[in-house]
């Protein structure tokens, strides 16, 4: 299944044919974020198309962050970014910032501006968008629109000294009022903003629109396939009039896909820090974000966001992809890499009331149900035992065959025990369950005298580490929250958390580090949590139940 640089799409055929026809010698491609929040799952799926389009065809990806608009971004941001591409597996070949061409765009601008092609407007934001006109609906043309070259020179000149207020002015491109496509009429090109940015500092205060810096950015630095999302697809002949009329040296191109957007997630950066904000979550690498922060600290692995990425596949149409599509892969490659463990998550102690009291034996467990190699560990075993509190019924339902009065069952890689009575508290709650044990039937000493009909899972009461584990449930409740015209907030699932104290058997985990894998038997995929675990105390996170009952 998994399937490393193969998976034919149509942007790889047009990057194909272009190094065939000698149309470029080597691409370079670039992955441009804009620095505003933490990359998220839907990135995920543009990295692995352009790092993988550059290391399949032996050529060059660029990171660059799109930092233009000061007052949403952060250095912290930027760091988090370079981090996650890293973690993804991938490397980039230089490191930009669109920041570093302010300069040139500058100059770019007032090109524009000498041919007649730019003009300072005056009109406020909400007169430009009543000008713009609609899909049916021409626009009209700005009063400003015949400034005179000159004045339009100083008063740009003046803009960027710091003269005017935010949004009293702005520079426009003079291309085509009454276009059917909305993006070529006047679209703007600077606006003011007297904010302080990441990089730049107090040096500008107007700055460029995306629309004008990314074909400028994607022009500087040669990219050969500038890939994007659906979205710029209308923009597209806005891109390549930019890059003609800036006469920019070199031509990229534009290529659209389809973003990625999957059942029970928010896709959007903007969303993911109310998220944050609003403290829904306890941060952006919450277990529960779909960031790749959170999915890393969920215990989600590179290589099965990877492969699902590979996977969904490139296409031109938009589309839900189901997120259990990503557990699956998960899945896959958790199970030969977890260690096997045992925990009880809701513990119900269990005695062997004809066990010696002061004895202990180590029982001999598989260190990986799917892999022979990983070998068995020793596991304590004695008298008082905790097992999982829906192993035992007092009274049991039709077909329930674990634990319950008069009842055997194995206690897993040890005995069978035979429930004989229970201990309750003063509401009737059972505290305490009671069993004999058979000392003939231990694991592996092939006792075939009879046959019970369920295994259960314990850990040694004694030696065992108490621990936490978090299970986690989508965070959104909806399929497809944005589809239904509902706000993302009203639809926040408030039982996506479940906090429970249990057991985990020692042996286990002694070495463990935040993030290291196990497999609980029974009870699902976990990682060590690298925010919550203490050396006083360990926390575990669910990555995912061992089964679902989704199928590719
Ligand atoms: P957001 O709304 O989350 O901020 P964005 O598209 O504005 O997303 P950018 O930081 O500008 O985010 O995106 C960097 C790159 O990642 C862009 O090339 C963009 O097309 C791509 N990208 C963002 N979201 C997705 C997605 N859901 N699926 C595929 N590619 C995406
Ligand atoms: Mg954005």
């Amino acid at each position: 299944m998994s399937m490393e640089n193969t998976t034919s799409n149509f942007i790889r055929n047009i990057v194909a044919e272009d190094l065939q026809t000698g149309k470029h010698n080597e691409i370079i491609t670039r992955f441009p974020p804009e620095p505003n929040g933490y990359l998220h799952v839907g990135h995920a799926k543009s990295i692995v198309l352009n790092f993988g389009l550059a290391d399949e065809f032996k050529g060059k990806t660029n990171l660059r962050f799109d930092d233009t608009n000061p007052v949403k971004e952060d250095t912290e941001y930027v760091e988090s970014i370079k981090e996650d591409v890293k973690w993804l597996g991938f490397d980039w070949d230089n490191l930009y910032f669109a920041s570093d061409y302010f300069d040139e765009m500058y100059d770019r601008a007032v090109l524009l501006i000498k041919k007649g092609k730019a003009y300072v407007c005056d009109l406020t934001a909400e007169q430009i968008k009543e000008y713009r006109g609609t899909l049916t609906v021409p626009g009209t043309q700005s009063p400003y629109s015949e400034r005179s070259v000159e004045e339009n020179l100083d008063l740009f000149e003046r803009m960027k000294k710091g003269e005017f207020k935010d949004g009293e002015k702005v520079l426009r491109a003079k291309i085509d009022m009454a276009s059917s496509n909305i993006n070529m009429r006047d679209p703007i090109i600077y606006r003011i903003a007297h904010a302080t940015h990441h990089n730049t500092g107090d040096k500008w205060c107007i700055y460029p629109m995306y629309d004008f810096a990314h074909p400028l950015e994607d022009a500087i630095e040669g990219i050969t396939h500038s890939i994007c999302t659906l979205e710029f697809e209308a923009h597209r002949p806005l891109y390549d009039w930019f890059v003609r009329e800036c006469e920019m040296a070199y031509i990229p191109r534009q290529i659209e896909f389809a973003r990625l957007n999957m059942t029970n997630t928010v896709m959007s950066k903007r969303k993911l820090k109310l998220l944050v904000d609003e403290a829904i979550v306890d941060g952006w690498d919450d277990p529960r974000m779909p960031t790749i922060a959170g999915l890393r600290r969920r215990g989600y692995t590179p290589e099965a966001i990877r492969n699902f990425c590979r996977e969904i596949g490139v296409a031109k149409g938009d589309s839900t992809v189901d997120s259990q599509m990503l557990d699956f892969f998960l899945r896959e490659d958790l199970q030969p890499k977890a260690v096997l463990a045992m925990a009880v998550l809701k513990p119900l102690k269990l005695v062997i009331t004809n066990y010696p009291e002061d004895q202990t034996e180590m029982v001999e467990v598989e260190n990986n149900a799917n892999n022979e190699e990983a070998g068995t560990r020793l596991v304590p075993f004695s008298r008082e035992l905790y097992i999982e509190q829906e192993d035992f019924m007092e009274e049991p339902v039709k077909k329930y065959f674990r634990l319950f009065p008069g009842n055997e069952v194995r206690l897993k890689g040890a005995y069978f025990v035979k429930c004989t009575d229970v201990v309750k508290d003063e509401n009737g709650n059972v505290t305490e369950v009671h069993c004999t044990y058979d000392p003939e039937t231990k694991s592996g000493s092939g006792f075939t005298g009879r046959k019970v009909k369920a295994t259960i899972h314990w850990v040694d009461a004694q030696t065992a580490s108490p621990a936490e584990f978090r299970l986690f449930e989508p965070l959104i409740l909806d399929d497809a929250p944005e589809n239904e015209g509902k706000h993302f907030l009203e639809q926040i699932n408030p039982h996506s958390l479940e906090v429970l104290d249990g057991y985990i058997e020692n042996a286990a985990f002694k070495d463990a580090m935040p993030l290291d894998k196990f497999q609980l038997v029974r009870n699902g995929f976990f990682t060590v949590d690298s925010k919550y675990t203490t050396s006083e105390k360990l926390v575990f996170n669910r990555i995912v139940s061992l089964k679902s009952s989704f199928k590719l």
